[in-house]
């Protein structure tokens, strides 16, 4: 069985040879997209000196007086010269006119018989409250960096830097499978021995939350000619990759694998030392034009997000230039059981403590408890060959 190192190591390496294309969005869609381009500043940012606060526009001197001979506002530029003895009165963001060099705040004056004054404690120096033109950014340099994840500042970058539309790489497709004869449709209230498919809307949602495409095919039931031909269009249609969930451990209905196989997945590997989520099978797909990245997951809807959580976001990240998942060094606040020599992912909740992060580990790490899962904030990473961490141990955690 190989190890988590080594997984995500062959992971990472298919999820490489992904042909990253491009698509041109609006800017209003673009929002967590990974920008596909550099994008250079087409114009001086501001394009003209400007005043930061509303106040009067004045040539710096050291007199505590001026005559207001008229104003400007934001958009509303009049063309004033301004001398020693004048003040314009001006609004943020307007045009400082030619003369002036100096921003004196409202809050800093009071008028007298149309005279400007100063009050005692306004502060007076040359320059201040004008932002100079180019002093954000110059025409020509580079504003947003190719594979940087679009925020909203990062919107309003584009924005003023005339992008109606930008490059952003495509969404990558994730055709998303649940197989099992005990499952039945949400919509459903279970009887006997059946249960509500729910691990494939988990994955689906898991893909959203990374701004990618998940594709739903719903769920098969251990049928092996209908999974086998359901698998064979699936992976023939233009998705990236491909997720089933179920039938891949060993159990006698268990032959996604044997089905992959068949169906000309070329296998990579299959069980890896973790817990939970050991029954992991990975292969790839080669059509025409395309790699398919094929990943028969666990059933249980635990061992299935947080195989997604462990391999399928890191990799995504990595092939899409992103930084690693933060790990945070947290103190135990409990024991946690572990006797195997898996390496162990296990729900917990970090906080900021007393004494820096702390974590506690959650009762149940049955990987069958996902209301555990929902309440957890993070995974405790546990190392292969540690066995039992105890309360006050430092240990590893990333976020979910
Ligand atoms: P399997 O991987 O097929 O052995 O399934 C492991 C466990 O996960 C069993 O308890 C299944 O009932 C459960 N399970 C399988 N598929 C799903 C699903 N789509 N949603 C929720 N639970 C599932
Ligand atoms: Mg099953």
């Amino acid at each position: 069985m190989i190890s988590y190192e080594e997984a995500l190591d062959l992971i990472n390496k298919e999820f490489g040879k992904i042909n990253l294309a491009t698509e041109d969005v609006e800017l209003t869609e673009s929002l967590n997209r990974i920008i596909a381009e550099d994008v250079f500043a087409d114009v001086d940012l501001p394009p003209f000196d400007n005043s930061a606060m509303d106040g009067y526009a004045i040539k710096f001197n050291p007199e505590r007086s001026r005559n207001i001979i008229g104003e400007v506002s934001a958009g509303n530029f009049k063309e004033y010269i301004v001398g020693e003895n004048d003040a314009v009165g001006i609004t943020t963001g307007s045009k400082i006119p030619e003369g002036s060099d100096t921003v004196i705040p409202v809050e800093d004056v009071s008028i007298e018989n149309d005279i400007l004054l100063f009050n005692d404690n306004a502060k007076l120096k040359k320059g201040i409250n004008v932002r100079l033109k180019g002093s954000d950014l110059l025409k020509g340099s580079i504003t947003v960096n190719k594979f940087t994840m679009i925020n909203p500042s990062v919107i309003a970058t584009l924005a003023s830097c005339g992008k109606d539309k930008v490059k952003v790489f495509r969404k990558l497709k994730a055709g998303i499978l649940a197989t099992g004869d005990e499952l039945i449709p949400v919509s459903e209230k279970p009887s006997h021995d059946k249960i509500r498919a729910s691990n494939n809307y988990a994955l689906h949602a898991a893909f959203q939350s990374i701004n990618q495409e998940p594709v739903s095919y719903g769920f098969l039931n251990d049928d092996r000619n209908a999974i086998a031909e359901k698998v064979k269009t699936i992976l023939d249609s233009d998705i990236d990759i491909f997720v089933t969930t179920g039938g891949v451990s060993v159990g006698k209905y268990d032959f996604l694998k044997e089905v992959f196989e068949e169906s000309g997945v070329k296998k990579i590997f299959w069980k890896i030392n973790i817990k939970p989520g050991m029954p992991f099978y990975f292969g790839v797909y080669q059509t025409t034009d395309k790699p398919v990245l094929a990943f028969g997951l666990p059933g249980n809807p635990v061992s299935a997000l947080v195989n997604f959580y462990i391999f399928i976001e890191p990799a995504i990240r990595k092939l899409l230039n992103q930084k690693e998942k933060e790990v945070y060094k947290a103190t135990l606040q409990d024991d946690i059981r572990k006797k195997d020599g898996k390496k162990h992912f296990s729900r917990g909740t970090i906080y900021n403590g007393t004494d820096g992060w702390e974590v506690k580990s959650h009762s149940s790490q049955s990987s069958g408890n996902y209301y555990e899962l929902g309440n957890a904030n993070c995974l405790i990473i546990t190392e292969a060959e540690i066995r039992n961490p105890k309360k006050g141990d430092v240990v590893k955690c990333i976020l979910i």
